[in-house]
């Protein structure tokens, strides 16, 4: 298949594995921001065709992942009403909210739908003009286009009964957080590729300047990884800090200027709350004042409210890099795919998740000691 063979081609991933060995002299710490990357990274033991000098940590790139508590007890206190039908994608129905989850609330009779497009919520308030139709935006700048096309289409067809529940975040910001931190670890960033396809990748000019730290663009197949971690160990080794694009096939520079002009149009950044990250500074989307009729939280009077994380799930830890999956004690034990204790679990992007289906043998050096 075009654009996937021959990215997943085992002697080009060979011979990219080869070129990294040849041209690392010292350790070097590398971050994935995308968990889709993350996915491949341990799917196809990535990893393992690394010299041990390079480390991979994985970022908070999971929409899933990072989408706060409270706001998932919001999606469920509003899919409760007996006059909403809720609408979501299929990934967010089984996160766990702090009593219950959607999927649950949906057994219990709750109207809600999985959609594969916002536009389907449309759709459905338009041939459901006595129900109130919800539709749970959450997400990267990768979404935030077709969720903007949403609410300009609802506002065009005069909807009053269409509504979004907003949860959108941005990277640029979240990659400024974890460098900005004392902990941090990164020399490196892998950037997402689709999130640069939407909005360009300029935005990363001054943080590599500010930060000295080099960082890719990357795509998400093997070959892809390879790639992109050679060419940041490349600007490592030689000391350089640019910003450079692995998955031309799509992204340039400006990126998808339609696509940023609607965003433009409907959202305005505002602070977001990531889950076990906590408030990072104008790292989200809000409705803009001419679309805030179609905000959710809003009409359904669900603005502030606070909930509490289990004490046992350090997703903000691993959110951040500072630990792996199978570094937490509850992980393959009190939290499985089945019964998730955090969101990492529950996304397939999800590092949790990933670790579960694909590298489960892997020990800490702690638990290879016989210590835990
Ligand atoms: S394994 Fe489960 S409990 Fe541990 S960090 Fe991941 S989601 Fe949280």
């Amino acid at each position: 298949m075009r654009y996937v063979d021959e990215f997943r081609n085992e002697r080009v991933a060979k011979a990219y594995a080869e070129a990294i060995r040849r041209t690392t002299t010292r350790p070097w710490t590398i971050m994935e921001v995308c968990g889709g990357q993350t996915h491949t990274i341990v799917k196809f033991g990535i990893e393992s065709l690394l010299p041990e000098a390079i480390t991979l940590i994985h970022g908070p790139g999971c929409p899933v992942c990072v989408t706060p508590l409270e706001m998932i007890d919001k999606a469920i206190a509003i899919a409760s009403r007996k006059d909403v039908l809720f609408t979501s994608f299929g990934d967010m129905l089984r996160v766990p909210g702090s009593h219950t989850d959607l999927l649950t609330v949906k057994a219990q009779g709750g109207d809600i739908r999985m959609v594969y497009s916002p536009l389907d919520a449309v759709r459905l308030a338009r041939e459901n003009p006595s129900r109130q139709v919800v539709f749970f935006a959450v997400g990267f700048e990768t979404t935030a286009p077709a969720n903007a096309m949403a609410v300009f289409q609802a506002k065009r067809f005069g909807l009053s009964n269409f509504s979004i529940l907003c949860a959108h975040v941005l990277v640029p910001p979240a990659i400024e957080a974890i460098l900005s931190s004392a902990e941090s670890r990164v020399q490196g960033f892998l950037s997402a590729g689709h999130v640069c396809t939407v909005m360009g990748y300029e935005e990363y000019l001054p943080l590599a300047e500010t930060y000295r730290i080099p960082i890719v663009v990357t795509g998400f197949e093997p070959v892809d990884i390879l790639q992109g971690v050679y060419m940041i160990v490349r600007q490592l080794e030689e000391g350089r800090w640019e910003v450079e694009n692995q998955y031309r096939r799509s992204v340039r520079r400006e990126g998808n200027l339609p696509a940023r002009k609607l965003l433009a149009e409907v959202f305005e950044v505002s602070h977001r709350k990531w889950r076990g990250i906590g408030e990072i500074p104008c790292s989200g989307y809000r409705l803009s004042t001419k679309y805030a009729a179609y905000d959710a939280e809003q009409r359904f009077d669900m603005t502030g409210g606070e909930s509490e994380e289990s004490p046992l799930c350090i997703a903000g830890l691993v959110l951040q890099g500072l630990k792996k999956p199978h570094e937490c004690p509850a992980f393959g034990t009190h939290c499985t795919p089945e019964r998730p204790l955090g969101a990492p679990m529950v996304s397939s992007e999800g590092a949790c998740a990933a670790y579960y289906h694909f590298a489960r043998g892997i020990r800490t050096t702690r638990q290879a000691a016989g210590v835990e």
